[in-house]
């Protein structure tokens, strides 16, 4: 037997989140600029790489596998990926093959994704009007998103809807939001908004709506019923007593889930962040690339990056001002 991955503060690391592009169809303003430099195509693992790297982490425990970027199904061939994967679902050795989208593209690709075993995806949306997601994603349109749902829905894949809360953009539509999952049966969990990547002009703390207060809003309509359901993460869930709806909070900012983080995050580049919000990380590229047949110092380096995994992360709004920015965009290690 392996042995498994535990970190120096005695945490399991069983959930590996993937960035396997930093390109996007979108140009959303809390995460990117409009004129974004992109990697060139030789930094990025190519998707056998991808396939090792992933099947690497498995072997050594990894039981969640969730895929993101930038937008993930924009990547070239990500479809051979997806389906290199399923060997480790039907090993039994991997539980869940999972990924974050924008939802452009799964009006394609949901039927090859459930296929591949995937069963359920977080679609990322922040309103539901069309101008208004024109606006904050620059380049997406909401009814392409929203074939894209119908697509997920018929394909069998379960849906769940991430809302970045945005003071004065999205605050007027907490109950129509509340409401549309309900009568699609889709989970909605709403993110705060976290100080990473130099996104230019945009104020962090212009749209930073407390989670807290929103709550308290949904407090006033709603009966709410904490649950005890942790993800290892930063989501906290409530159940609407009227609805039976689950509303998940991340509150990363207003909130210390460090303590239970089961998870360790993949740049498309190989690099290895063991927090999203440290600049520690450990490249793991280099002792993939350098060693095509052997996967001994690969599995070294990730026990290695392992071993300095942080005990948590320093943002912090409470004093207004932006402390503990990160420089790198959520697009690079994903969301
Ligand atoms: N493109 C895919 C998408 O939008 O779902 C996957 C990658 S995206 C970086 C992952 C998640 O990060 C999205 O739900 C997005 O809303 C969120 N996100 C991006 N920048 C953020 C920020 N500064 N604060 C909080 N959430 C952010
Ligand atoms: Fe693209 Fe997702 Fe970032 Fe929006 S949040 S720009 S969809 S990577």
């Amino acid at each position: 037997m392996t042995e498994p991955l535990i970190d120096p503060f005695q945490r399991a690391i069983s959930y590996l989140r993937v960035s396997i592009t930093d390109r996007c169809d979108f140009r959303c303003v809390y995460c990117m600029s409009e004129n974004m430099t992109f990697l060139p195509k030789k930094e990025l693992l190519t998707l056998e790489e991808l396939d090792r790297m992933c099947s690497t982490f498995v072997s050594l425990g990894v039981e969640k596998l969730r895929i993101t970027g930038g937008e993930p199904l924009v990547r070239k061939g990500i479809m051979t990926f997806f389906n290199a994967m399923t060997r480790h679902l039907e090993s039994g050795d991997l539980k869940e093959l999972t990924l974050t989208t924008n939802g452009s593209q799964l009006e394609r690709f949901a039927g090859d994704l459930y296929a591949a075993g995937v069963r359920r995806v977080n679609i990322s949306l922040d309103t539901l009007d069309e101008t208004k997601f024109a606006d904050i994603t620059r380049w997406g349109r909401l009814p392409q998103v929203i074939r894209g749902i119908d697509a997920a829905q018929r394909a069998g894949l379960r849906v769940k809807i991430n809302t970045v809360a945005l003071k004065d953009f999205n605050e007027d539509e907490l109950f129509t939001l509340v409401e549309w999952c309900k009568s699609r049966d889709m989970d909605l969990t709403f993110i705060e908004v976290m100080p990473m990547g130099d996104i230019g002009n945009e104020d962090r703390l212009d749209q930073y709506w407390k989670l807290s207060d929103m709550r308290a809003r949904l407090a006033e309509e709603y009966t709410l019923t904490d649950l005890a359901e942790r993800s290892g993460g930063p989501a906290r869930y409530v159940r609407l007593d009227e609805t039976g709806q689950k509303i998940g909070f991340i509150t990363p900012l207003s909130h210390n889930f460090c303590e239970s983080c089961n998870r360790v995050r993949l740049t498309c580049t190989g690099e290895l962040f063991m927090c999203l919000g440290q600049e520690d990380m450990a490249d793991l590229r280099a002792p993939l690339r350098n060693n095509p047949g052997d996967n001994a110092p690969l599995e070294a380096a990730i026990r290695d990056a392992i071993a300095l995994k942080p005990k948590g992360h320093d943002f912090d709004y409470s004093r207004q001002d932006v402390s503990g920015r990160m420089s790198r965009h959520m697009s690079h290690t994903g969301g």
